[in-house]
């Protein structure tokens, strides 16, 4: 296997023997692509004139009046779909174009890379299957018909606990049969190599705006950048452009569900313990004989048992540090963004804002955090009504 595949001990393609020619293609298409003048203006047409970038860094003046640090809000929940996953799917459609693939299949959990997957076939014109477990179909009714509405086909997969993770290996199977005119897009920075990389490339464009903007607004880098982590796209996205700034603090949030100590969360990282799922290498929650475990989080998207390799990797090179957030905490700060400053954001976003209100408490007027807003709230709200009201619908 090469080392390129590898982000210290994490990541490799842990993949069956049919798919390793399928991924040193893929790979080789991606590095010629992002080195194509040609691609990288079509990508950025696309993410221009139908994302609708570049989107505001937005100065949250009452926040930042109340918590006592300058806080800016990098507004991704203002791209067309709602969040930032639409970045990521337009890049790699345009490369599935561009290999002549002609189908794209995607797994989704909560439906929001389903729904950015079929609106990116749909534009592309391209076929689009979309993966989807039982449960998720039922709990995810919404977005399963949204997808429908944009021309895809939901399948149904009634394995295992007939939930992401088993629509994901359902997603691979079907891929190692098909791959000839099929693409796989993977929505968060997890899967075997190139997968993580493609995925922050992608996603770069994040980093790479909010840093000029920074730069515009304050004439100086900020403090810290936070953003939160279900798989890590957003977050490696939003981290890409400052690794190499060590000034500045670096920090990924993971649901904390009802506590760690409960055991009802989605923190991979909270154990500590590497294993393999999904072709990678990584940090994962799985019990003593390491079976992987049930994520839980009220917020759908971070409700994934697995990271990234490369956020197991700047954990423990120590670049970036990663802390979790209750179910409770993140309810209570998504409720003051929309009473302070009327924006309703995803459950998975308010997770990094609860740990900036934190951060300021210790930082001073002067200090400037800049947080990832990876969403809008607008798919939350039954879930928020239900957790004001004292259940949990996503339990
Ligand atoms: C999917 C999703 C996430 C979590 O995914 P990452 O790959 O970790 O970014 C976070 N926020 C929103 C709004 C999402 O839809």
């Amino acid at each position: 296997m090469n080392s390129k595949a590898y982000y210290g001990e994490f990541g490799g393609q842990y993949v069956s023997e049919s798919l390793m020619n399928t991924l040193s293609e893929l790979d080789k298409a991606f590095e010629e692509a992002i080195r194509d003048e040609s691609f990288i203006k079509d990508y950025e047409y696309y993410l221009k004139e139908y994302v609708g970038r570049e989107n505001p860094l937005y100065f949250a003046e009452r926040l930042s009046e109340k918590y006592g640090t300058k806080i800016y809000l990098k507004r991704e929940d203002l791209n067309h779909t709602g969040a930032h996953k639409i970045n990521n799917v337009i890049g790699q459609i345009l490369l599935a174009k561009r290999m002549g693939k002609t189908k794209v299949i995607a797994e989704t959990g909560a439906g929001q890379h389903g729904v950015a997957t079929a609106t990116g076939a749909a534009l592309f014109n391209m076929k689009c299957k979309v993966y989807m477990g039982k449960e998720d179909i039922e709990r995810q009714s919404l977005n399963v018909f949204r997808m429908k509405m944009l021309g895809a086909e939901v399948v149904e997969v009634t394995t295992g606990s007939a939930t992401l993770k088993d629509a994901t290996n359902e997603a691979i199977r079907t891929w190692a049969k098909e791959a000839e005119d099929t693409f796989y897009v993977i929505g968060s920075a997890v899967g075997p190599y190139p997968y993580p990389k493609m995925v922050k490339e992608f996603q770069r464009v994040i980093s790479k705006e909010a840093k000029r903007q920074i730069l515009e607004k304050e004439g100086r880098l900020p403090d810290a950048v936070v953003a939160c982590c279900g798989g890590g796209s957003n977050s490696i996205g939003m981290f890409a452009e400052f690794i190499d700034d060590s000034e500045v603090k670096l920090v990924g949030v993971e649901a904390a569900g009802l506590g760690i100590e409960t055991g009802k969360h989605a923190s991979a990282m909270a154990l500590g313990e590497p294993g393999v799922l999904h072709g990678m290498r990584s940090y994962l929650l799985q019990d003593n004989d390491g079976n992987v475990q049930l994520a839980h989080s009220i917020s759908a998207g971070l409700d994934y048992p697995g990271i990234g390799p490369e956020h197991a990797y700047l954990r423990d090179t120590g670049r970036v540090e990663y802390v979790s957030i209750t179910d409770r905490e993140c309810m209570d700060a998504l409720m003051e963004l929309c009473k302070l400053e009327g924006i309703i954001p995803a459950i998975e976003s308010a997770h990094a804002l609860a740990y900036v209100f934190k951060m300021a408490e210790k930082m001073t007027k002067d200090n400037i955090i800049v947080m990832c807003l990876s969403g809008r709230g607008d798919k939350d709200v039954h879930t928020v009504a239900a957790y004001l009201e004292g259940k949990d619908m996503n339990k």
